[in-house]
């Protein structure tokens, strides 16, 4: 019982009617060979309507739903606007920053630089990305040759700016990528800052994936005149994916997740956990019941997060359990399943998970498992969407439901543990933790080569096992390279951006 959502066509392989071709919007010719090389032969629709107006110089606000391609619909018009001023001179100082992309995580950050290079590939055009949570040396470095275009999170951009790394003074376009998780990340006051450094005389882009009240004000604020491209229902999911969710207890849920990968044969799953306790104990639980999963969240290093990463694009793992601000904004190809273990308290953020899974054009699958307290989430949800989600009974094999049922239920034992709800936290503790979550993030944003902090929660009273409860540690790695970088801090390491750039199949080098 699976029904799929119906909204207006937003896939690349579903064109709205008489599309232009990109050599037909007069894209540069290099350009042109880029989007040729990377195998896009239609622009999507966010592309088709975004192009011409960034290309004639408007301020743009777009809003598109995740993996309509509004990377390439801000990135190819910008290199346009920029190629008549790009020269092949060695000296950094015909390299100024003329482009400012600022992203409010450093995987997104690292895509869109990605994306950057590729596009860039056959223009004299620099370009480079700087984001916390790794060593600040080859970063400085990278700023010194000069960059036309500079991918940042908002954070270690001061930082650079502070250290003066950086000079913003001749930046004509800035760019706000997924501006509403930027707002909810609480990086205002940074904006603010990094947005009074740049010239007035600029031409500014916001997109959101979703358009709130709060977002059309950050744009009159920030934005001249914006020409308004929205070419999704606002809050609306692709058509590419069908939804399901299935009532259950909480915890039946990890059983849920061990049958669904195990009987489909599913590789690549995307887990959504809301807390990052949760998040980091449900992989290790998984591990134990035979899957193969790593765990991605806000408290891991970014030297570990990139290694989980690295492993699930590489198809090594089955399940990647995921909080909302690791998984930001993460492009995949092939994501098969996103399965939300819990469900988000925002609606938006349904939204955003389930847009991991069915990208550009492939189908997807989005599965909820929801005990009877989460009910409510569900509903609201449904009311964002405008849609009913399907719901029905998942037949769980009753040895995989023994397995994951707590200790005291398979021994009888009594637990002086604190009563849970109904779904997999501990009541009152997910909220909090989701926000600790967030300001975490972008706390070792800003923090240059600083362990991920640990965390604040206090272990329960009878821990089952000490893993699942005692906080965070920074990887040895991750100690050393801290430790290093105290020592010596302007010793350049490439060690940790090296692997950024290897794990997204590039070098760590200016293009
Ligand atoms: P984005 O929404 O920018 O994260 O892009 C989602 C996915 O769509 C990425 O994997 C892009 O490579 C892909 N994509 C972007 N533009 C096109 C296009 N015109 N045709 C086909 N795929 C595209």
């Amino acid at each position: 019982m699976t029904s799929n959502i119906q909204t207006p066509a937003l896939t690349p392989e579903a064109p709205i009617a008489a599309v232009p071709t990109f050599a037909e919007i007069g894209l540069h010719p290099s350009l042109l060979q880029a989007v040729i090389d990377t195998g896009y032969t239609t622009p999507t629709p966010i592309q088709a309507q975004a192009l011409p107006s960034i290309m004639a110089g408007n301020d743009v606000m777009g809003a598109a739903q995740t993996g309509t391609g509004k990377t390439a619909a801000f990135t190819l018009p910008i290199l346009h606007r920029l190629i008549p001023l790009s020269n092949t001179s060695a000296s950094p100082a015909r390299h100024p920053v003329r482009a400012l992309i600022l992203t409010p995580t450093r995987e997104l950050a690292d895509q869109v630089y990605e994306s950057v290079k590729r596009y860039s590939r056959h223009t004299p055009l620099r370009s480079t990305v700087v984001f916390g949570g790794v060593d600040i040396g080859p970063q400085k470095e990278a700023l010194r040759n000069g960059c036309e275009v500079l991918i940042a999170t908002p954070g270690r951009l001061l930082d650079h700016v502070e250290q003066k790394n950086v000079n913003l003074s001749q930046v004509g376009i800035l760019v706000l990528d997924e501006a509403d998780r930027m707002m909810d990340m609480g990086f205002l006051p940074d904006l603010d800052r990094i947005i009074r450094l740049l010239p007035a005389q600029r031409q500014a882009l916001l997109f959101s994936a979703t358009f709130s009240n709060e977002i059309r004000k950050l744009g009159r604020t920030y934005l001249n005149s914006p020409v308004e491209i929205e070419v999704a229902n606002r809050n609306a999911t692709a058509d590419t994916v069908t939804q399901i969710a299935y009532p259950m207890s909480g915890d039946a849920k990890r059983a849920a997740v061990v049958h669904l990968v195990k009987s489909r044969g599913l590789k690549q799953v995307i887990v959504f956990s809301n807390t990052k306790i949760g998040c980091g104990r449900l992989a290790r639980q998984l591990e134990l019941d035979g899957v193969r999963a790593e765990s991605i969240h806000g408290d891991k290093s970014q030297a570990d997060r990139m290694k989980a990463l690295e492993a699930f694009k590489a198809g090594e793992l089955e399940v990647l359990v995921a909080t909302d601000v690791a998984a930001r904004g993460l492009d995949v190809a092939g994501v098969p399943c996103v399965i939300n273990y819990d469900l988000p308290h925002s609606a938006e953020d349904y939204v955003h998970r389930i847009g991991r899974t069915g990208r550009a054009g492939a189908k997807g699958e989005a599965i909820a498992l929801y005990a009877p307290a989460e009910e409510k989430y569900l509903l609201d949800i449904e009311k964002l969407i405008k849609t009913t989600v399907p719901r029905a009974v998942l037949h769980i094999p009753g040895e995989l439901l023994a397995r994951a049922a707590p200790r005291e239920a398979r021994t009888g034992a009594s637990s002086e543990r604190p009563a849970r709800t109904a779904s997999s936290g501990r009541s009152g503790e997910r909220g909090t933790e989701r926000s600790t979550e967030r300001s975490t993030e972008r706390s070792s944003e800003r923090s240059a080569d600083r362990p991920a902090r640990p965390s604040r929660y206090s272990a329960p009273p009878k821990p089952i096992d000490e893993f699942f409860t005692k906080p965070y540690e920074p990887s040895p790695a991750a100690l050393a390279a801290a430790a290093q970088a105290n020592a010596a801090p302007a010793k350049p390491v490439l060690g940790a951006k090296r692997q950024v750039g290897l794990l997204l199949g590039g070098a760590f080098k200016k293009v």
